[in-house]
């Protein structure tokens, strides 16, 4: 295990699109295991593998007393809005305000490729969504420019 160097905005691999992951193996979970060091050490809620240099589509949440590995996630159902102040590990020192749906279910595997399903409300609608976007390259504060 070992901490990973989170990259910010200026560096081009925060806007490529990650591939899904296809083996479920020692080097995925060797790869887990850094970001929830890293993830845990920083001030952050969620942070996506593309953050670590890794385009890969993985993200880990450590929130509500709750830590996930979602690996290959997909939002498959959105409902209501939520506007609310959002921050980003790559974004240091800034938070805007964000406009995204109130609940969200989210399908992923986990580590060992296991089907799971989550559906979340709040807050932690909003972390999904963020982490989410960053797989494809999307950062939130692509949103603002969208809300004017
Ligand atoms: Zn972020």
């Amino acid at each position: 295990m070992a901490l990973r160097k989170i990259i910010t905005l200026e560096n081009e691999i925060l806007r490529k699109v990650s591939k899904p992951v296809v083996n479920f193996d020692e080097s995925l979970w060797n790869l887990l295991d850094d970001m929830k060091d890293t993830l845990l050490k920083s001030t952050g809620v969620g942070l996506a593998a593309p953050q670590v240099a890794v385009l890969k589509r993985i993200f880990v949440l450590n929130l509500n007393n709750m830590y996930i590995e979602a690996i290959n996630p997909k939002i498959t159902k959105v409902s209501g809005c939520q506007k609310g102040p959002e921050g980003c590990l790559s974004i240091p020192g800034r938070q805007h305000n964000v406009v995204r749906p109130n609940k969200v279910t989210v399908e992923f595997f986990d580590r060992y490729g296991n089907p799971m399903s989550i559906t979340a409300v709040d807050f932690m609608a909003r972390a999904i969504c963020h982490e989410t976007d960053h797989l494809d390259g999307v950062l939130y504060i692509d949103h603002i420019e969208k809300n004017k």
